[in-house]
Order: structure tokens, then C-alpha cells, then sequence
């Protein structure tokens, strides 16, 4: 059995986040293309639920290829921090460290996936 290299896993999907994070700064011009950037600005000038209202709103308007990678990058770190890092988040069993080593961003095991993708 493959043991799963966590460490290295975990500057893959960093050093893939800054990637994603210049592409998108170049498709949108040199701005700041990230929606954490935004609610930082508008967190300067508005109170915590107009903030995350606006967090909430550019999610669903920033649904572009890249993005949506950045977003399963920050849920996958975010999983590395809780230690639940290579468990299903749908049925909880052991994701193969082939499919990380592969896509170290899966959330799903390759059945969940599957399915997720049909439904
Ligand atoms: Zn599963």
C-alpha cells in the first residue's frame, strides 16, 4: 500500500493554488481576482454580514473553471488542517492515495465521485 505523502500533497495543492491564483489575476485584468481579496476590501468598510452576504454572492458569480479549482484547493487544506484529509466527505471511506497523488484536490472517493458527477 502507497503511503500517503501528506507534506508533499500539501505544498502540490499550495504551489497549484498560486497558479490558478495568477491565472486569474490575468483573465481579469491585473485585478485582484479572488474572492477572499474582495471580502477583505469590502470587509474594511462594511460589517460582517453584509461581508460574508458578499463573500455568499461573488461564490456564486465567480464560477469560473479556475475558481472552482481554488475553492476545492481551499477545501482540501482546509481538510489537511482538520486531519480528515483522504476520507470520502460523502461516505467517509479511505480516497486511494493513487487518486490524491493524482488529483490531490478530490474531496470524493472514486464511487462518490462518480455518482456526484451523474447526479
Ligand atoms: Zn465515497
Amino acid at each position: 500500500m502507497t503511503q500517503l505523502d501528506i507534506t508533499a500533497l500539501r505544498t502540490q495543492l499550495t504551489e497549484q493554488r498560486s497558479r490558478l491564483l495568477q491565472q486569474l489575476q490575468t483573465l481579469r485584468g491585473g485585478n485582484v481576482g479572488r474572492a477572499e481579496a474582495s471580502a477583505e476590501h469590502f470587509a474594511r468598510s462594511q460589517d460582517s454580514d453584509a461581508q460574508m452576504a458578499t463573500a455568499r454572492d461573488l461564490e456564486l458569480a465567480l464560477d469560473d473553471h479556475e475558481t472552482q479549482e481554488v475553492a476545492a484547493i481551499d477545501a482540501a487544506l482546509a481538510r489537511i488542517a482538520a486531519g480528515t484529509y483522504g476520507e470520502c466527505v460523502d461516505c467517509g471511506a479511505a480516497i486511494t492515495p493513487q487518486r490524491l497523488h493524482a488529483a490531490p484536490e478530490a474531496a470524493r472517493c472514486i464511487h462518490c465521485q462518480e455518482a456526484a458527477e451523474k447526479a
